[in-house]
């Protein structure tokens, strides 16, 4: 076991301690449900927990506490090519999660194990599955073979088929404390004190979010890239602002991100006019925002917020990207 503070579970999972344990009993007692539904907010640390303990679950060593890490299972799965193991997700984000790999996702677990004792399908974006997916793993989810093991990834329960959620375990996973996002990145990325601080502040505990952050400087890029265009909304007029939006539908990839970054920097413009500005999370924008909290009342803040929420939701549910786009574009107010 690594003597490193976010390891001393066994697992290299940072936070979700609550969680962690459940799951670690639940291994090492052998009685990890049939059906796991791992749901919280976007980068939170879902996936990283669903496949530790799937990798658990197919470790074939003794160890006390597995995954050993070590044994040909384990390096299996680490490489990608675990014949027991089967991972699907939306085509993309903003896609939505159809029959065919649901059918595909049944006929993985009809057949019984290669290697190791138990089969698992991971299965992420399940809010995203069409009516006629959730209906057909419904059934897989009614009689499951002794063998197999299913794990939905969702960002809130409420957007599953209630009987969906009924017959699954569910694990709630919440933003870590900032400071548990800050401390992590210093001891198990080696990230820069200062660095830390920035980071664990932006990603308002999604863990997953400053981690990619971290290795990924692309995807901070984006970030800025996304509040350079907010800005420059506020100044269009209408026509531009329809041109805007069909561009950004275009590229919807990065839409969910982009609109949690839009959220946050109306949040702060909400801050600086209550005179919270200490709460602030995109501080390195302090003059903009101010200035954009300075020509706004606090009315429209407050709408923008609950436009974009409701983006957000409506994101979940495989709308319209281009539609939303254009009415969310439409409610920002012009500087
Ligand atoms: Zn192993």
């Amino acid at each position: 076991m690594s003597s490193n503070p976010e390891t001393l579970s066994g697992w290299p999972i940072v936070g979700h301690e609550w969680a962690v344990r459940q799951l670690q009993l639940a291994v090492t007692h052998d009685e990890v449900p049939h059906a796991l539904l791992f749901t919280g907010p976007e980068s939170v640390g879902k996936f990283t927990l669903a496949r530790t303990v799937a990798a658990a679950l197919l470790c074939k060593s003794d160890a006390e506490l597995p995954p050993c890490g070590g044994c040909l299972s384990c390096r299996k799965l680490n490489s990608g090519n675990h014949p027991d193991f089967l991972f699907i997700e939306a085509d993309a984000k903003g896609g939505a999660l159809k029959i065919d790999q649901i059918r595909d996702v049944e006929r993985f677990l009809s057949l019984t194990p290669n290697e190791s004792r138990c089969k698992v399908a991971l299965i992420a974006d399940f809010e995203r599955a069409t009516i006629g997916a959730a209906n057909a793993l419904l059934k897989t989810l009614e009689e499951p073979p002794g063998y197999a093991h299913l794990m939905l990834l969702a960002q809130d329960a409420e957007l599953l088929l209630p009987t969906i959620v009924s017959r699954s375990r569910q694990i709630g996973l919440r933003p870590l404390g900032r400071q548990q996002v800050e401390e992590a990145l210093i001891a198990r990325w080696a990230v820069a004190p200062e660095q830390a601080e920035r980071l664990a502040r932006i990603s308002g505990g999604r863990i997953g979010w400053a981690v990619r952050a971290v290795t990924d400087p692309a995807y901070q890029e984006q970030m800025e890239q996304a509040l350079t265009a907010m800005l420059a909304v506020l100044a269009q007029d209408l026509p531009t602002r329809f041109e805007t939006a069909q561009e950004m539908g275009r590229d919807d990839a990065h839409l969910p991100e982009t609109l949690e970054y839009w959220l946050t920097g109306w949040r702060d413009v909400l801050l600086i006019q209550t005179d919270n500005a200490v709460k602030m999370t995109y501080r390195e924008h302090a003059n903009v925002l101010e200035k954009i909290a300075a020509q706004v009342d606090v009315a429209r803040t407050l709408a923008m917020i609950q436009a974009l929420e409701k983006a957000q939701q409506a994101l979940q549910r495989n709308v319209n990207t281009q539609l939303l786009l254009e009415n969310l574009l439409l409610d920002f107010p012009g500087l």
